[in-house]
């Protein structure tokens, strides 16, 4: 995920988590007054692959403009963007979905393409999607059923 600071204009690469505040010995610092030493973290689910979370120890954070109180707010899943406030500090992050495309072992040939309804064979070639979808790559047409990312797109990504 590609977290950018709107008032700094830096940008920070996020692979599965980053702490964020005030202090120095986090993944972002952001010398604000309005921020707590450790005010939230940004973390990818391990339950969910492709799926990302803040969680907070602020009281008056957003997330799309919506109030997100202290805890845990749900940011999306596969290709997704969302703008954050953190006290006063906006921030934009950014996650892209990576789709690869592989051939089908022994693990999936027991579930079903969920675009044609038909058996995965071994052997047969897979668009996998980092949010955790598989279907044929035939049937999927570049792009994720379930969260949209698009082939194309990510080869396009920094
Ligand atoms: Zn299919
Ligand atoms: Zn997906």
């Amino acid at each position: 995920m590609r977290v950018r600071c709107l008032d700094s204009g830096r940008t920070y690469d996020v692979r599965d988590r980053a702490t964020i505040g005030r202090a120095a010995n986090v993944d972002i610092t952001i010398d604000d007054p309005s921020l707590l030493a450790h005010h939230a973290t940004l973390v990818a689910s391990e339950s969910q692959p492709g799926a990302w979370h803040l969680v907070s120890a602020g009281d008056d954070d957003e997330v799309n403009g919506r109030p997100a109180p202290g805890g845990i707010t749900r940011l999306g899943v596969g290709a997704f963007s969302v703008r954050l406030r953190l006290g006063s500090v906006a921030l934009e992050c950014e996650h892209s979905t990576e789709l690869r495309r592989t051939a089908a072992t022994g693990t999936e040939s027991n579930s079903r393409c969920p675009r044609c309804a038909r058996p995965i064979a071994a052997g047969e070639e897979l668009l996998r999607c980092e949010c955790g979808a598989v279907a044929h790559a035939a049937c999927a047409e570049g792009r994720c059923y379930r969260c949209g990312a698009r082939e194309e797109a990510d080869a396009n990504a920094e």
